[in-house]
């Protein structure tokens, strides 16, 4: 059976749907099913000439639209227009992330919100700056069509050049059943974020190139990849328990940093998820049953 899927708070409940599937679209194992429920809404319509396709996301039920026409674009912002001093890592733009190669729907190293979220994420730089730390942000608004790359790939045997770096306590063929991937995912609301903490004045970031020797997401900061981020006690997108926010088996370091994250975080109106250290979910987001298909490019933007 497909559940629906519902919308994610961080916290576990009884649903069949973990809190994995319904924050990040990675189900629990008692929810296989990637794909949308059946009978779910889609609603196909065209904004400034891209293809809108807007799916019901993260509710018990799904609800008529709130006019009988398409809907109208969802109001997202580069979030470099609203604030330039977030530094940006925008990972699946690039081969530097778990699959290796730039995921679909991610035509331009662009961070794209919600209007409301990225002056949220603003307010919460405010707060970082005067702390002496920096925002950068490695995922924002994600096209539905980037996860179902990501389930696509997940299905395919091999292809698995980045294990060793994203994932290397777990088996590639497992990363679905153990709730590493799935869908939908809260980012596709187009409110939510992976983020971290940076010095200031930051430091330069290391170029990753393709075949470079990957080393375990989990291994002391010293040995991996040398993202200029602070001590998080794991890299991004680390699928191992190491990453849960809470984890005790990181350093006193890394558990400080995630203190910190989470207080600016939440003080400017996210909330976190407790098993991703760097995910982050506007409280109040705009669109908290859709789920978008544009893909990540400027004029995507209003
Ligand atoms: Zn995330």
């Amino acid at each position: 059976m497909a559940a629906p899927y519902r919308r994610g708070d961080g916290t576990a409940d009884a649903h069949p749907v973990s809190a994995a599937a319904r924050e990040h679209g990675r189900p629990g194992s008692a929810d296989r099913h990637p794909r949308p429920a059946a009978g779910r809404r889609w609603l196909v319509g065209t904004v400034a000439g891209v293809v809108l396709a807007a799916v019901g996301c993260g509710r018990d039920e799904p609800r008529p639209p709130s006019s009988p026409s398409a809907p109208s674009g969802p109001g997202f912002v580069a979030l470099s227009d609203v604030d330039q001093r977030i530094l940006t890592d925008i990972r699946y733009a690039t081969g530097h992330n778990f699959v290796g190669r730039r995921i679909d729907g991610y035509q331009e190293p662009l961070c794209l919100l919600t209007a409301r979220a990225a002056d949220a994420l603003r307010g919460v730089q405010d707060a970082a700056l005067a702390a002496g730390r920096s925002l950068k942000v490695y995922d924002c608004y994600r096209p539905q069509r980037a996860t179902d790359d990501f389930l696509n790939w997940a299905g395919q045997p091999g292809q698995d050049t980045m294990k060793a770096a994203f994932y290397p306590r777990v088996a590639k063929a497992e990363l679905v059943d153990r709730g590493y991937l799935g869908a939908p995912s809260a980012h596709s609301r187009g409110s939510t974020v992976d983020v971290t903490l940076v010095d200031m004045p930051a430091p330069e970031q290391a170029r990753y190139v393709p075949g470079q020797p990957l080393v375990a997401c989990t291994a002391p900061r010293p040995q991996r990849f040398a993202d200029n981020s602070v001590d998080m006690g794991t890299g991004f997108d680390c699928f191992d328990p190491l990453s849960h926010t809470d984890s005790d088996r990181v350093g006193p370091t890394a558990r400080e940093n995630r203190r910190q994250l989470r207080q600016l975080m939440t003080d400017g109106g996210f909330v976190g998820y407790d098993r991703e250290w760097w995910h982050f979910r506007l409280r109040d987001e705009p669109w908290p049953d859709t789920c978008f298909d544009l893909p990540v490019t400027r004029s995507s933007a209003d």
